[in-house]
C-alpha cells in the first residue's frame, strides 16, 4: 500500500467515524477553535484527573482533515501526562507548519500521515486547528 492510499484510509476512516466525538459533561476544560477560511468548528473538552488527562473528546464540524486530525489527537493524548500531551502537540503542530519533506517521528504513528497536508498550505490548519485548542486547554 502506498503512502496516497494510507493517507486516504486513515483520513477517510477518521472523519466519517470520529474517536471520542461527543460531549464530556464532567470535563474540566472545554476550548473552541474555528477556522473561518475552512468553516472548522471544534470544541476540545478535556478531563485532567491530577497531571493526567484522563479523558478528551471533540465536539463540532469540520473538514475531512479536521476531524481526522481531532480523533487521531483524542488517541494520541489520552491517557498521557499533561506536559507529554503538550509536548505532542507542540511537535507535531511545530513539524506541520515546517518544510513537506520532513518525515514526521515513526513514534507519531497514524499522525503522520496528517504530514501530508503540508503540500496544501491553506489545509495546514485544518489540521492543527485541534492541537491549538488542545494547547489552549493544557496552557
Ligand atoms: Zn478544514
Amino acid at each position: 500500500m502506498n503512502f496516497e492510499d494510507l493517507y486516504q484510509d486513515i483520513i477517510l476512516d477518521h472523519s466519517r467515524r470520529p474517536r471520542n466525538f461527543g460531549e464530556l459533561p464532567d470535563a474540566d476544560r472545554h476550548i473552541n477553535g474555528n477556522n473561518p477560511m475552512c468553516g472548522d468548528d471544534v470544541t476540545v473538552h478535556l478531563k485532567l484527573d491530577g497531571d493526567k488527562v484522563s479523558a478528551v473528546k471533540f465536539t463540532g464540524n469540520g473538514c475531512s482533515i479536521c476531524m481526522a486530525s481531532a480523533s487521531l489527537m483524542t488517541l494520541k493524548t489520552k491517557n498521557k501526562t499533561a506536559a507529554e500531551a503538550k509536548a505532542l502537540a507542540d511537535d507535531f503542530t511545530t513539524k506541520l507548519t515546517g518544510p513537506a519533506d520532513v518525515d514526521l517521528p515513526e513514534e507519531m504513528g497514524d499522525l503522520r500521515v496528517l504530514g501530508g497536508v503540508r503540500k496544501f498550505p491553506q489545509r495546514v490548519k485544518c489540521a492543527t486547528l485541534p492541537w491549538h485548542a488542545l494547547q489552549e486547554a493544557l496552557g
